[in-house]
């Protein structure tokens, strides 16, 4: 059985910059409560590994930042990677709390992009997922930004002068080209910038280039979207078998029968650590046929 990690994996910069700030603001302020909206970057492993720092993660389904910002009383606040709207930024400020931006750069500039078309009275349509706080970040700056999730939901738009389209940073590049060729086609005055992140873009183009793969381990949480992204696409690709893990010990034996080429990717918010390990564990089980459990020590998860 031949194990293929697959390169670029771990930590893309804005990632390592959230966790950077994280470890900074616990250390700065020792006598604060110290809180992240939201989860800093979505992996549950890091969230937990920032909570033994002394950082409270505020979370709730279904509740937007601004709502989640009224339970936090004084403090400090870290913005999560994912990006703030200029709304839940004020109202922090105004609460009084000691403000950290963990946002990444590359969706800051998405979002200025965003403001500086709507200053020039275009309509925007953004391309991105129902309920991610990068999405909710970019809505919230005016009327005239348009959510789409599907081309479908271009149908249900009017019929603009000129409009601007651009996207989440983390989208699947095929999807989002699919959805601005439906745009073109119904738009005369069309602006496009595509704003899927450098980090996201070639962890997809590796994935593309995988040839007779049986088996893609993609390591990273459910909420992450550009895990979520990879696992389509490798299935999109054909590849057989695609399993989205947190960790080596969700690996079952039976999803390895038959397979010859195993390969390995990670979402750009899955500590390398826990990559690792799976790849330690596929290694292991080449050789031995038996799968090993191991224990994850939380001080590695923020290396
Ligand atoms: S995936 Fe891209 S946009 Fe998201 S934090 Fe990383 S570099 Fe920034």
């Amino acid at each position: 059985m031949e194990i293929i990690p697959v390169t670029p994996r771990g930590y893309c910069k804005g990632v390592v910059r959230a966790i950077n700030l994280a470890k900074k603001t616990a250390l700065e302020y020792p006598n604060e409560m110290i809180f992240m909206l939201g989860m800093i970057v979505h992996n549950k492993y890091v969230v937990e590994a920032c909570e033994l720092l002394g950082i409270q993660c505020v979370e709730e389904k279904g509740k937007t930042r601004l709502e989640l910002l009224d339970k936090i009383h004084s403090g400090v606040v870290i913005f999560t990677a994912h990006g703030i709207s200029d709304e839940v930024y004020q109202k922090a400020i105004e609460k009084g709390l000691i403000v950290v931006n963990a946002s990444c750069d590359d969706v800051t500039k998405t979002q200025i992009i965003v403001k500086e078309y709507l200053e020039k009275d275009y309509e925007v349509l953004y391309i991105g997922k129902k309920f991610h706080p990068e999405a909710e970040a970019v809505i919230a700056i005016s009327d005239h930004v348009h959510f789409i999730e599907s081309k479908d939901d271009i149908n249900q738009l009017p019929d603009y002068p000129q409009v601007m389209v651009t996207n989440q940073t983390t989208m699947s590049i095929k999807e989002i080209y699919s959805i601005i060729e439906a745009c073109k086609a119904k738009y005369k005055h069309i602006v496009i910038l595509d704003e899927i992140c450098n980090a996201t873009r070639i962890r997809q183009e590796a994935i593309e280039k995988l040839t007779d793969t049986d088996c893609l381990f993609v390591v990273g949480d459910p909420k992450s979207n550009n895990s979520n992204k990879l696992k389509e696409i490798a299935l999109l690709n054909g590849i057989p078998h695609v399993y989205l893990i947190e960790t080596s010990n969700d690996i079952q034996k039976n999803w390895l029968e038959g397979c010859d080429r195993i390969a390995i990717t990670s979402g750009a918010s899955t500590p390398t650590y826990l990559t690792n390990q799976v790849i330690e564990v596929l290694k292991h089980y080449s050789e031995s046929n038996e799968l090993l459990h191991l224990d994850i020590d939380m001080n590695h998860l923020l290396d």
